[in-house]
């Protein structure tokens, strides 16, 4: 049995998380391959050691003195080290580092300096061997993240290695030049090592115990999701529950690998655990349900819309010239609706318009904005019948009017939108719909 075990910001943030994580490691002889990420706050006002790092960057950059921001970066880990009694020093790494920044060799870079050093500690404190991941995660020389040939370098460096650790978040260019992915990214690293492993799981350390089927700041006590495919994840994050990075389902998803969401801080919780397909049927029917706030509706009318042929692409052809992705578009026989975020939308407000006018001559035109879109997701939902009805008379009940709803042919999920004062009252009584003993609602 072979584990990956990545874990996060918090997991990492002083000596007293590395113990816990290590006491993690050497209870479970399969956990064998460590992502580490930086450290990351200590306290709700600390700084995650990333951010310091991109402050002291900006700093070389604009040719400012930064030796206080790194000293005060050196002194975190040295915080670490010291708690955790090694015999390490990391003088050298910080003059290079020094060295880098003054010779201006990126932000990315500076930003990987977290995971780097974290990593480094890391395998001294368990004794695994140290892999630098610029040697082993390939992005091309436009940056792109290149996932087939890293999975072969990777396999390979790997091959015959007993057990390492791998810093997240980073990687570098054929000419070895440091690239990052996006914020969160060493949830991406996990999944990569995994997938090079064909590891039987990918335990994802954070500071909580999964997913939740609600967002707790407005559903008290949500129920934890215990397990989760990952399509139903994909519509839950998208719509804004954020526990994992996006990408990070991809390169396990090649392989069948779950993943099992983790808190370092009660590793006797379950956790919720993410697979391709399950018999086992959510108890509630749903899943989750998880919204965003700040679209924009826009509805076009004309008479015999339905007979013209090439409406809808004139129209969609509109908002791609202005850089303007569509989220959901209902229609009915004279009548097309398309919902859009608004930020995107409404600098180019007046232009859109005027395109869509010249495009396809609609008798009017109709906007609506500050709406709210909400998914109430899940596999259950297949094949049960009366749960748009439920959901409805629910929020009828509670005079909330429904802007629109919107059922994938998957019946995976129902997406209702609202306008945004009513967000988080839908929630809750749609929460409650499902989950009738959660009574509770926060006011
Ligand atoms: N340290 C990076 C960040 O703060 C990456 C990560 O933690 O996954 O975004």
């Amino acid at each position: 049995m072979v584990k990956v075990v990545k874990f996060g910001g918090s997991s990492l943030a002083s000596a007293e998380q590395f113990k816990k994580v290590g006491n993690i490691i050497r209870s479970d002889d399969s956990r064998k391959y460590v992502i580490p990420s930086a450290p990351g706050k200590r306290f709700d006002e600390d700084t995650k050691v990333t951010d310091m790092l991109y402050k002291c960057y900006a700093e070389a950059e604009a040719g400012k003195s930064f030796d206080r921001h790194l000293k005060a970066i050196e002194e975190r880990y040295n915080e670490i080290i010291k708690g955790l009694g090694l015999k390490l020093s990391l003088k050298e790494q910080f003059e290079t580092i020094k060295k880098n920044f003054q010779a201006k060799a990126g932000s990315d870079y500076a930003a990987s300096r977290g995971e780097y050093l974290n990593g480094i500690i890391m395998a001294k404190y368990l004794d695994y061997e140290f892999i630098d991941a610029a040697t082993v995660i390939c992005f091309d020389k436009n940056g792109e993240f290149n996932g087939e040939k890293t999975n072969e370098v990777m396999a390979h460096r790997l091959e015959g290695t007993k057990n390492a650790v791998v810093p997240g978040f980073y990687g570098a260019l054929p000419n070895g030049q440091i690239k990052t992915f996006s914020r969160g990214g060493s949830d991406v690293t996990g999944s990569i090592v995994a997938r090079a492993l064909k590891a039987d799981v990918y335990e994802n350390w954070t500071d909580v115990s999964g997913f939740l089927a609600a967002d707790p700041r407005i559903v008290d006590n949500p129920k934890p999701i215990t397990i989760i495919t990952y399509k139903e994840l994909r519509e839950l994050s998208y719509m804004g529950a954020s526990v994992l990075h996006e990408s990070a389902i991809f390169p396990v998803r090649k392989e069948g690998i779950p993943i099992n969401i983790k808190n370092t801080n009660a590793p006797d919780d379950k956790g919720t655990m993410i697979v391709e397909t399950t018999c086992n049927k959510p108890d509630c029917i749903i899943t989750g349900i998880a919204g965003k706030k700040g679209f924009v509706s826009i509805s076009i009318d004309k008479d015999m819309m339905n007979s013209e042929i090439g409406f809808g692409r004139k129209v969609l052809q509109v908002f791609e010239d202005n850089g303007i992705s569509f989220e959901h578009m209902p229609s009915g026989i004279d009548t097309m609706t398309v919902f859009v975020h608004q930020d995107e939308f409404v600098e180019n407000e007046q232009k859109v318009l005027a395109q869509l006018h010249r495009a396809v001559h609609p008798d009017t035109i109709e906007l609506e904005a500050d709406l709210a879109l909400i998914a109430v997701v899940g596999r259950g939902m297949k094949n049960n019948s009366g749960i748009a009805g439920n959901i409805f008379s629910a929020l009828a009940k509670q005079k909330i009017n429904i802007k629109m709803i919107d059922q994938g042919s998957s019946e995976l999920n129902i997406i209702i939108g609202v306008r945004n004062r009513y967000f988080e009252d839908a929630i809750k009584t749609i929460y409650n719909v499902f989950v009738p003993e959660n009574n509770a609602v926060k006011k």
